[in-house]
């Protein structure tokens, strides 16, 4: 645009100030030039642009047959998920080394134990913002104890729609799926999508396979840098047709190890690599911290980059 107004205005002033007409214009080019440096050049255009140094974290955290994940960025931190109630103390530990006291964002992302179980212990561990939940109630110790946890907080579940979005540092982060009334629990999970710069995690927690194919139907933008599997690996979730739209580099399975369900179901892996993602298990390797610097993904603790 401003290239074809310098252009206009070449034209215009070329009969009173021709000699000088070229230089003006050089100027102006230059300056044009300068402000696209300092904005950040051409195609910027994401509503995710990372700020210079400035990096994601994603560590999915080993609590075995069970999710739980801590996302930091720009200072703010989300934690999806704790794993079970014997998990509390590990993501209270891992909260205290990674410094964080503060969770801005907790998302619980359906009520099932693997899932909420430990989320007591980094409700100890730190002060909450938002606690996104699918529901408000559900009969069970473990979810109670969570409730409880929330309320001496002074704060309240908070039961989020999709399509709904929020900042996580320079990431955002959007709500994909959230139906509180799915008959399947597992099929209530809060499915949400962090996209950084050029860079995007997908996380499933056990939603499955009817799941897949609503966000398919609607259309939804489901690419993705990592995918958090659904269900734990399991034979329900994880269609080819779903595959072929997220396309992920990586794909990671929060897995115990000889778990009692069989999972990852191998039907499932094999999906995984004829997609050509790399395959990570929290059975095989532990935690697993992926770091995005906006345009690449790196597994600083397992690739030693
Ligand atoms: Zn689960």
């Amino acid at each position: 645009m401003a290239a074809k107004k310098t252009g206009q205005h070449r034209e215009e002033k070329q009969k009173s100030m021709a000699p000088y007409s070229w230089l003006i214009a050089l100027v102006l080019i230059a300056l044009y030039g300068l402000y696209l440096l300092v904005s950040g050049g051409i195609g910027g255009g994401s509503s995710s642009a990372p700020t210079d140094g400035e990096e994601l974290r994603v560590l999915f955290i080993d609590v075995g047959q069970a999710d739980a994940a801590l996302v930091t960025c720009g200072g703010e931190s989300l934690l999806i998920d704790g794993g079970n109630v014997a998990d509390s103390s590990t993501v209270y530990t891992v909260l205290e080394k990674n410094g964080v006291t503060h969770l801005d964002y907790i998302v619980c992302t359906h009520a099932h134990e693997d899932h909420v179980g430990g989320l007591s212990g980094a409700l100890e561990a730190c002060t909450a913002g938002t606690v996104y939940c699918p529901v408000t109630d559900y009969d069970s110790k473990a979810f109670r104890n969570f409730l409880d946890r929330v309320a001496e907080q002074n704060c309240e579940l908070t039961v989020p729609k999709a399509g709904e979005t929020f900042a996580l540092g320079a990431a955002e982060v959007e709500i994909l799926a959230c139906d509180p009334e799915a008959e399947d629990t597992n099929n209530t999970s809060i499915v949400l999508r962090l996209a950084y710069g050029e860079t995007s995690f997908l996380f499933m927690a056990d939603a499955e396979t009817p799941v897949e194919r609503e966000l398919l139907d609607a259309g939804t933008d489901l690419s993705a840098t990592v995918l958090k599997v659904g269900h734990h690996g399991s034979g329900t979730s994880t269609s080819y047709r779903f595959l072929n739209e997220v396309m992920p580099a990586y794909a990671v399975i929060s897995v115990g190890k000889d778990n009692s369900y069989g999972h990852p179901d191998e039907a499932v892996l094999s999906r995984l690599e004829d997609a050509g993602a790399r395959i990570l298990r929290t059975d095989e390797l532990g935690d697993i911290l992926f770091v995005s610097d906006g345009r690449t993904v790196t597994l600083p603790q397992i690739d030693g980059t």
